[in-house]
């Protein structure tokens, strides 16, 4: 190699991209997570990561995986390892029907659209409603991909407050009341109902028809993201939005919390007005879901006791659950609060005024613990006071240590704002704290 060789590209120097005049427009808004800048620190050993949302797989049969995968190639390769159709194979659409019914839904196969995980989902719904400028309501905290999504189309997302029974429908309806009278056009509502990814609480059901009445008299589609809803630690499911208002609700579902989140495979259920047009856009996304992947997810769940490894799932989360509930009962500092979930992954933590959870996440990676900090979970900035805690990877021992480990950097962080003042001032005013927050 000689000495002046090309420099090699550096990742994050902006200023010396080349295509900088290329991009388009809305190109402006997407930024690396928070949290994916987070998993290379957060995944060194020593640190105790309750920051990702990674599901934890140890428990599922490998051996009996890798058999049918390899009877698969075997027998059905010629089709496995061939293009599909952009619906994704008819007997999984038929299994995910049965799936969905669990939770009050019937729906017709033909509705079903496989895709790339919830995710592509997500991507697709926005890219067929939204132009931009364009508003989506969501829960404020809200998943921090489908934020990603609406950004990618330059909607503009408006955070209605939850509580511990999940969105509360008198905010909701301020908030469409308010987006009207402004004249901005609300295309949907996005809405997590089951075991909130990060609040962690669910929409009460006395809830879920008032919510979808409002969004009625607004004329506003719902899409509701449920990739969660199986795991709920006592078996306990919840009516779909979908069961109640079919016409009117998007239904996105996925087997990565369920089964395997590599194997990319979820799926929507649209409104039969819909399908056509979100199997055109499925169509020029990927052409087809990968069809080896469907058909593992297919073969898995009419060969192998689903319901009974999704049971062991629960029993595995509920015992990080109680880990975490109880680690934080017994360390956080007077003044922190947090939500009780009863299924799901994650624990929402709010922190005494002043801390800023941001400003605190390299000093507490230096205290070997990670977490993502709240401001990633809003379109707005807000957050600052909050951050997602995951219990669903660590053991239960590792998650201890790591609320230990939390707690005294949050006790040095409150000693320095009872000096200083504010750590960092927060540039957001704005109402108390949205979150569900219970001592
Ligand atoms: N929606 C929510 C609320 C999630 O938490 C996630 C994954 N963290 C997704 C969608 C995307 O899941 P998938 O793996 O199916 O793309």
């Amino acid at each position: 190699m000689t000495e002046n060789h090309p420099a090699k590209p550096q990742a994050g120097h902006h200023n010396l991209d080349p295509h900088l005049d290329r991009y388009a427009a809305r190109t402006a808004g997407m930024t690396a997570s928070e949290i994916r800048a987070l998993f290379a620190v957060a995944s060194r050993p020593e640190v105790v990561s309750l920051a990702g949302g990674m599901p934890n797989l140890a428990a599922l049969p490998l051996a009996t995986l890798s058999t049918h995968v390899a009877e698969i190639i075997a027998e059905d390769g010629l089709v496995a390892l061939q293009y599909g159709s952009a619906h994704g194979i008819p007997v999984l659409r038929e299994q995910i029907c049965e799936i969905m019914a669990l939770e009050g839904i019937s729906a017709h196969p033909d509705d079903i659209v496989v895709t790339v995980g919830s995710q592509m989902g997500l991507d697709m719904v926005t890219r067929l409603f939204c132009d931009p400028g364009d508003v989506v309501i969501a829960e404020g905290p809200s998943y921090v991909g489908a934020l990603g999504s609406f950004t990618a189309y330059q909607a503009n997302v408006i955070h209605v407050t939850m509580d511990n029974d999940g969105l509360v429908p008198e905010a909701l309806r301020e908030a469409l009341a308010q987006a009207k009278k402004h004249g901005q056009r609300v295309k949907f509502l996005y809405t997590i109902p089951n075991f909130h990814n990060p609040a962690g609480v669910t929409m009460a059901v006395e809830r879920r028809a008032e919510i979808l009445e409002i969004c009625r008299q607004y004329n506003v589609l719902v899409v509701e993201d449920n990739p969660y809803g199986l795991l709920g630690f006592d078996g306990q499911t919840y009516p779909a939005l979908r069961s109640m208002d079919p016409d009117n609700v998007v239904y996105l579902g996925s087997f990565s919390k369920t089964f395997a989140s590599g194997l990319r495979v979820g799926w929507v259920l649209a409104p039969h007005a819909v399908r056509e047009k979100l199997v055109l856009a499925a169509e020029s996304a990927t052409l087809c879901p990968p069809t080896l992947n469907q058909m593992i997810v297919s073969r898995y769940l009419s060969t192998h006791d689903w319901q009974g490894q999704i049971k062991t799932f629960q029993e595995n989360y509920r015992e990080r659950r109680d880990a975490i509930l109880s680690a934080l009962v017994q360390h956080m500092p007077a003044g922190c609060t947090w939500t009780h979930p009863d299924g799901g992954f994650y624990v929402w933590l709010t922190v005494p005024e002043g801390v800023d959870t941001k400003a605190m996440l390299p000093r507490a990676v230096t205290a070997r613990v990670a977490y993502a900090s709240g401001t990633g979970f809003y379109a707005d900035g807000f957050g600052s006071r909050q951050l997602r805690l995951s219990y669903c990877y660590p053991t239960p021992e590792r998650i201890r240590e790591g609320v230990r480990r939390l707690a005294a950097v949050l006790e040095s962080e409150m000693d320095l704002v009872r000096t200083f003042g504010n750590v960092k001032s927060r540039a957001i005013s704005g109402p108390e704290s949205p979150s569900p927050d219970t001592a």
